[in-house]
């Protein structure tokens, strides 16, 4: 067995894109410029022409998208009890309030029966998460928006390269933001995008990034309303570029690799492994249920401590978002949503990137049923 440490992640920038961020540092303008423009222009020819702004974050990406469907206080938001907290934190962030249901045990993904029981006459949009790059039923969630006439606000963080029945996420939709952070399919260092359609948002976009400044004709400063400040840098976007032209690459590879792990698993498997989907899944993670449920012998812990042992890191995404403090203060209790909680103790994201060997899922799953073995 090799002894190299495998992370759970790891982003693979080339040597044509190390170049790039060279001349950009040599060039004198490392802000947002010419980088950032080739960059959301590349992104938007990826998802069939839509209005695409690049940011610091997918974070503030939600935020300004929640800010520009007009989200604000009094307003309830749906969004799955199964995600990064980011995704909630932004409902609270712009005052409204997150209504959680709960998701898909093997998906992940949030139960839109369980949406449609949720929505009140308060209910202003849906904020979804296509979860570990396994595309929603789109078709379904906007027929139910429509119908309730609800805002969609897509948390992409995951998806960037999934596609919908062949159709990129992104390029279909009302407000999609993506995450370009060093763990994601394609990284910029630290960044986001919003992708919207409605040219008011565009605008507000485009206005909310950068402290809400409009320029006139002859260049003159004006400040339409407190925006933020969340703009990419040239720095980042020079990343992006070079990732943007290996992105689809990157995830024919993601897919062999969890194919790898299916197929190793395909008897004898101790874990729960998670939903296949189709070709349209870009695996941003490869994230079993350990079998803990009946057996008070093995904790995550051990499991955790016993692959680092062997060499190989193992993540945890996520805790159930409505179980942390933050959202207890605010009266969600454990119990209300059984799959997520379940997710949030079972959950271990094993190492998937596209850099990894066929050697290197073999030598993951030797680990895991040893370590499984071993101490169950
Ligand atoms: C990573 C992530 C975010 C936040 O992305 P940042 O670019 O780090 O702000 C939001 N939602 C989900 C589901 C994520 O995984």
């Amino acid at each position: 067995m090799s002894k190299d440490r495998l992370p759970f992640a790891r982003p693979d920038i080339d040597e044509a894109t190390i170049a790039r961020v060279a001349d950009v540092l040599r060039s004198g303008w490392l802000a947002s410029g010419p980088m950032v423009k080739e960059f959301e222009k590349g992104l938007s020819t990826y998802l069939g022409g839509a209005a695409v702004r690049a940011l610091t974050s997918a974070t503030e990406g939600l935020e300004i998208a929640l800010l520009a469907a007009g989200i604000g206080p009094g307003d309830e938001v749906i969004t799955p009890a199964m995600s990064f907290c980011a995704t909630a934190n932004v409902i609270l962030r712009v005052g409204a309030r997150p209504v959680f249901v709960d998701v898909d045990l093997d998906t992940r993904n949030i139960l839109l029966d369980a949406v449609a029981a949720a929505i009140t006459p308060r209910t202003r949009a849906i904020l979804p998460v296509h979860f570990s790059g396994l595309p929603l039923d789109l078709e379904s969630l906007y027929r139910l928006a429509a119908h309730h006439d609800l805002r969609v606000i897509e948390d992409a963080a995951h998806a960037i390269g999934s596609r919908w029945h062949g159709q990129p996420v992104g390029s279909i939709g009302d407000l999609v933001c993506f995450s370009f952070h060093p763990n994601k399919n394609l990284t910029t260092g630290e960044g986001g995008a919003i992708v919207a359609r409605n040219p008011h948002d565009v605008e507000y976009i485009e206005r909310a990034r950068f402290h809400g400044i409009q320029r006139g004709a002859g260049g003159e400063l004006d400040v339409l309303f407190a925006g933020t400040k969340a703009n990419m840098s040239d720095i980042a976007a020079s990343i992006g570029i070079g990732q943007l032209s290996r992105l689809d690459e990157f995830n024919a590879r993601r897919r062999q690799l969890a194919h790898r792990y299916f197929e190793l698993w395909s008897r004898d498997c101790p874990l729960r492994l998670p939903a296949r989907g189709d070709d349209g899944h870009s695996w941003h993670m490869f994230a079993p249920l350990l079998p803990l449920h009946d057996d008070t012998r093995l904790s995550r812990a051990d499991f955790i401590r016993g692959m680092d042992e062997l060499g190989i890191s193992v993540g945890v995404h996520y805790p159930a978002i409505h179980t942390l403090t933050a959202y207890r203060k605010l009266g969600w209790k454990a119990g209300m949503f059984p799959n997520a909680e379940r997710i949030g103790r079972e959950t271990v994201t094993l190492p998937l990137f596209p850099a990894m060997r066929d050697s290197d899922v073999d030598r993951v799953v030797s680990a895991v049923n040893h370590v499984l073995g071993v101490i169950a």
